[in-house]
């Protein structure tokens, strides 16, 4: 057993102890057996939600409708979720109903794909009942059942499957691939902000171009905000070199680009996403900045205004894009902007006042703003005394 399922292990066994079963599931294992680095160990058990409350001590209902507490043993917190079969998907989302069971094969029925319905016992024997491990070699992402039922019952599902594509290099199997390209329109009823989690996981993997090519194949384009009937314009991402995009603004910055918007449409299309206001102002101030660059335009002035937080990021898409400058030079004098913003003024408005002898106005405002672009662009120094004689002799 790997070291984060050890120390997992007294609460396997204290379930087992009260009774119960309890085994590892989910992506840990996934990723154990694929040699990749383990986040969080999911437990699934046969107790049910106050059965687990009664035997730990701390405990936090997590989801507990759904069967999940959350169980905490020294600084470590474990979720454990009982046994479960769904029922009742009327609107290809979600389950009316959640029943929980005794039966870890009903359980494992439930998930999404054979890598994802594994489970390890306390000895570190593997529990496959659905030839996980053979796709796990075969490095194929497969649905558990019939895909096509699987992905009536959750249209996220088809969104999980190039998420995982991308982020473990596997291809989808070919019947899996075929219920999705058919049910790809199923993904309209999906919540948007679930559609976008799983996108931007897709977008940040380290095998995204494949993600992305089987996101345009099999029509989960068409289905998402802003990217109907751009399947000419998205295919474009493609033809790029693989690398590994910066974080999330750096994909939805290369995303616009390669849809030749304009600042408007970009801003809009995410919006449509629902992208949070930090990330959809940053990408925005990303793609001008990256057109600007293009374009031949440095102008440090410029580069300050629209964020000098967003610069690496406008490198990395400049590599991408084959937009080519002295690079070097530039961060040079871009790391060299000795403020941030006019805060980081060595000077107030008050302080004009003083220097000046002049009464409270616009006209302050005016002397803020051209101090700021002089310490901007590095013709005055940002200290007091620098700046004082500087206002004197202007
Ligand atoms: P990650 O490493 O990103 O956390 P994961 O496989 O753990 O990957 P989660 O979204 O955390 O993914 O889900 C945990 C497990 O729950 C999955 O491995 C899968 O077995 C099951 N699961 C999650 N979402 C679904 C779904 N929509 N349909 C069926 N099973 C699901
Ligand atoms: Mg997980």
């Amino acid at each position: 057993l790997p070291s984060d399922f050890k120390q997992a292990l007294p609460v396997l066994e204290e379930i087992e102890k009260a009774g119960y079963e309890a085994y590892f599931v989910g992506g840990s294992v996934r990723d154990h057996i694929l040699g990749l680095p383990i986040h969080d160990v999911d437990i699934a058990t046969s107790a049910y939600p106050e059965e687990i409350k009664t035997i730990f001590k701390r405990t936090v209902d997590t989801g507990i409708q759904h069967g999940t507490v959350t169980v905490l043993v020294g600084d470590d917190s474990y979720e454990i979720t009982t046994f479960r079969t769904e029922s009742g998907y009327q609107d290809f989302r979600r389950p009316d109903q959640v029943t929980f069971v005794r039966s870890l094969e009903d359980d494992l029925k439930r998930r999404d794909f054979t890598i994802n319905a594994l489970a390890v016992d306390r000895n570190g024997d593997v529990i496959d009942k659905f030839d996980g491990l053979g796709d796990l070699d075969k490095r194929v992402i497969r649905a558990v059942g019939k895909a096509e039922e699987r992905f009536h019952e959750d249209a996220l599902r088809m969104m999980r499957a190039v998420r995982f594509q991308s982020q473990l290099d596997f291809t989808i199997e070919e019947e899996t691939a075929v219920a999705i390209k058919d049910n790809s329109y199923l993904l309209e009823k999906i919540a948007i902000e679930r559609i976008r989690e799983e996108f931007i996981k897709l977008m940040l993997g380290k095998a995204w171009q494949t993600g992305f090519a089987d996101f345009l194949k099999l029509d989960l384009s068409e289905y998402c905000p802003a990217f109907k009937n751009k399947h000419d314009n998205l295919e474009k991402l493609l033809k790029l070199e693989n690398l590994k995009f910066f974080d999330e603004e750096a994909a939805w910055t290369a995303i616009g680009y390669v849809m030749e918007l304009t600042p408007k449409q970009f801003n809009k299309m995410l919006r449509d996403w629902k992208v949070s206001n930090k990330s959809r102002e940053a990408s925005v101030s990303t793609d001008k900045m990256l057109k600007n660059f293009r374009e031949g335009e440095f102008d440090l002035w410029k580069i300050y205004s629209l964020g000098v937080d967003n610069y690496a990021r406008v490198i990395s898409l400049c590599k991408l894009f084959k937009i080519e400058f002295d690079d070097e030079a530039l961060t040079k004098k871009v790391l060299n902007i000795p403020i941030k913003s006019s805060r980081d003024l060595a000077i107030t408005g008050n302080d004009i006042i003083k220097i000046l002898g002049i009464k409270p106005g616009p006209k302050i405002g005016k002397y803020m703003s051209e101090i700021e672009h002089k310490v901007v662009e590095g013709t005055v120094y940002n200290n007091f005394d620098n700046l004082e004689h500087y206002l004197l002799n202007e």
